[in-house]
């Protein structure tokens, strides 16, 4: 039987099966050996590699190759070579060698780097990364790399993410041989869902704060948003459905397991989910996810919105990151087990995530830290800035029993011992009703919920890696040195859910009183960018990576001024949309509609003694509101000056003066949209775009 995904999927990818069809067996024993153990590859086996996947990809069509990396701008970047050599009597000659593929020169001046690269040295370079696989795209070879500097810095977020890996791989392979595995590796898993919103391309295009923003500056709600809740899970759209299947398709042939597709919450919002992968994969799967989004939804003459807040009164999107950690045989860690001792060992685990989260809630908060994000997080839309922890009410009640020795449904307390059959197989769906928490235990994996749409997963899964191996270490120096390890395991256990017990909520995240609750149980409150990112550098954060080899002090540094410099930028650049929009055509409109309204009613007295009372009401209120809107645009353009550099002190004066100014300014200029004639309307309103796709 023929199928569309059967026959497609992966054609596109230079998979295990094709290197082990296509490679000398002695190559693809070597190359396997340094996917597995990260053991540099010879350059006589890199020839072979390279030479298999140029006769490939020419077989494929491909015309180039290109070194395809993830540099601080938060999109993947390329830049393309043709295989084309020279020539030889007319005949092409087609060339791609071992250094090539391992190794790639760029020039790096035009990526952030956040000081790391002085101006003298503006290279970098970028190499391959073997444990993810080369694919094509638009006639080009694809091999992902990472992306550093000369001096060996990262200036990527795959490569954090591969160390992130590599140092949770050290850490849990010692800590489950404790338990008597002999398991080869432990590797993260992700599976991101993503959310999105497609609007007409033709609307977008009238829109200069989608254009230079991707977010509406500006708009009025329209009568009807999300209150009916009859988009979420909706009937699909025919137009939308097409553009689906066509999406599928494309992601299939890179071997992106896209599963499920649905629409959201918020009219024209939609989401997908993939099958988990190992993080360095999903990772990289959900870039070439996002950018297939946008690239799919031109063709059908739609416009994929990935900013976490699009349109203000309705939701924003979010990447929830389904995190979790397994053995290479496929045992996945937070599967609650089926006997004692699998039982001990995943409470072990659990404890280790519950410290890290609460004494690293700042890392968390500060990797879904962006201009956009700060717009859902604690809007009541999405988990709060707030981190906690949701274990659901069962799992808590075990944890707590194990604490207090008392009695759980009924078990004595000599069975609560650690190391005893305690643990129920609870039904998932009962761990995950809770939406309303940042990062929820949600029966055999973790999801962090706090990731706007449009960020790397590669960010918050390098922190959850390295603070779960960080805590692992220190588990694991406390317990290969007691003499018994059943007492001191549970010890531990108990010691560890007892010390850390406030990061653990399972009630509304989205209320005021958990606001108050969570300033009482000592919790950060970190609502927005500035206030979060400076905690980057506290020493005991710059100690983790350092310990964990993750991340040079040096390079979060770099790190640091980054995040800050895009986000003055992207606020410097929203206050001049606004300005721009205001001078250039919203005040432009209301002249317009005004004078209209004037003519008509100069023309109809001169005709009869009428009183006009619409135009002479509307003039009235008009000009009164267009006189304001002019003074909060004045005084926005005035703040605006004092945006000089990108530091810290910028940042906020961004969040404390600029972004305030903006909000008074968009105040006036919604209540004049909902006055002005729509044919005088410079651009298409909120109701348009979230309602027009057929
Ligand atoms: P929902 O949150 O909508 O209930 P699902 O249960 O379908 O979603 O799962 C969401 C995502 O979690 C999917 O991408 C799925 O593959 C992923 N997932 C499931 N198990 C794991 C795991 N062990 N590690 C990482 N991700 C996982
Ligand atoms: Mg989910």
């Amino acid at each position: 039987m023929s199928n569309i995904i059967s026959e497609t999927f992966g054609s596109a990818v230079f998979s295990d099966r094709v290197m082990r069809e296509r490679l000398p067996v002695d190559a693809y024993e070597a190359l396997k050996k340094t996917i597995q153990s990260g053991r540099p590859l010879d350059s006589g086996v890199a020839n072979k590699v390279a030479a298999a996947m140029k006769e490939w990809a020419l077989e494929k069509g491909a015309t180039h190759f290109t070194h395809w990396f993830q540099p601080l701008t938060g999109i993947t970047a390329e830049k393309h070579d043709s295989f084309l050599n020279g020539s030889d009597g007319g005949e092409p000659i087609m060339e791609f060698n071992g250094k090539e593929l391992i190794k790639g020169e760029t020039d790096g001046s035009s990526f952030p780097s956040g000081g790391l690269r002085a101006t003298f040295e503006a290279r970098g370079y970028t190499a391959w990364d073997p444990t993810s696989y080369a694919f094509i795209k638009e006639n080009t070879l694809c091999i992902p790399t990472a992306f550093c500097s000369y001096s060996g810095d990262a200036l990527d977020t795959k490569t954090p993410l591969l160390r992130s890996m590599e140092a949770l791989n050290r850490a849990a392979v010692r800590v489950l041989k404790l338990f008597g595995s002999d398991t080869k590796g432990v590797v993260s898993t992700c599976g991101p869902e993503q959310e999105y919103f497609l609007i007409s391309r033709d609307m977008y295009a009238r829109r200069k704060d989608l254009i230079y923003t991707g977010r509406t500056l500006y708009g009025a709600k329209p009568p009807k948003g999300q209150e009916l809740d009859d988009h979420y899970y909706g009937m699909i759209k025919l137009k939308v459905k097409a553009f689906m299947r066509d999406l599928d398709e494309e992601l299939w042939k890179l071997g992106v397991t896209v599963k499920t597709e649905h629409n959201e919450v918020a009219p024209a919002q939609h989401e997908l989910a993939p099958i988990y992968s190992t993080a360095n994969i999903a990772s990289d799967h959900n870039q070439l996810t996002m950018e297939l989004l946008r690239k799919v939804a031109h063709r059908h003459g739609f416009k994929a919105l990935l900013h976490e807040k699009p349109f203000e009164g309705i939701n924003g999107s979010g990447k929830h990151d389904n995190w979790s950690v397994s053995t290479v045989e496929g045992q996945n860690l937070f599967e609650p087990g089926k006997t004692p001792r699998e039982n001990a060992q995943f409470l072990l685990l659990l404890c280790a995530v519950i410290k890290g989260v609460n004494e690293y809630q700042d890392l968390l908060r500060i990797s879904v830290a962006s201009a956009g994000n700060d717009h859902r997080l604690g809007a009541n839309e999405a988990p709060p800035a707030i981190i906690s922890m949701f274990l659901g009410d069962e799992l808590t009640d075990i944890i707590d029993s194990i604490v207090e020795g008392s009695e759980y449904e009924g078990k004595k307390r000599s069975d609560i011992e650690i190391g005893v059959d305690v643990l129920p197989h609870f039904p998932r769906d009962t761990t995950d009703r809770n939406r309303t928490s940042p990062f929820a235990f949600t029966g055999n994996k973790f999801e962090f919920r706090s990731p706007g749409s449009s960020q790397s997963i590669a960010i918050p899964t390098t922190m959850l890696n390295t603070i779960l191996a960080d805590e692992l270490d220190r588990f694991y120096d406390e317990l290969s040195g007691a003499e018994n390890f059943n007492e001191a395991l549970d010890e531990l256990i108990r010691r560890t859910i007892t010390e850390n017990r406030r990061i653990l909520f399972n009630g509304d995240g989205y209320s005021a009183e958990w606001v108050e609750e969570a300033k009482r149980r000592g919790l950060h409150n970190l609502p927005t960018t500035p206030d979060a990112l400076p905690h980057l550098l506290d020493p005991e954060n710059v100690a983790l990576f350092e310990r964990q080899g993750v991340f040079s002090k040096t390079e979060l540094e770099s790190r640091y001024y980054i995040y800050l410099e895009n986000y003055c930028k992207m606020i410097r650049i929203e206050a001049l949309t606004m300005i721009e929009m205001a001078k250039k055509d919203i005040l432009p409109a209301v002249s317009t509609y005004v004078r209209k309204m004037s003519e008509v009613v100069s023309g109809a007295r001169s005709i009869a003694d009428v009183e006009c009372g619409f135009e002479v009401d509307m003039i009235k209120r008009l000009t009164s509101l267009s006189t304001e809107m002019y003074h909060k645009m004045q005084s926005l353009e005035e703040l605006s000056e004092n945006l000089k550099d990108n530091g810290q002190q910028t940042a906020n004066y961004c969040r404390d003066v600029i972004i305030p100014a903006m909000s008074a300014l968009r105040r006036v200029a919604d209540e004049i949209e909902t006055l002005v004639g729509e044919k005088y309307w410079p651009y298409p309103t909120y109701g348009r775009m979230l309602f027009a796709v057929e």
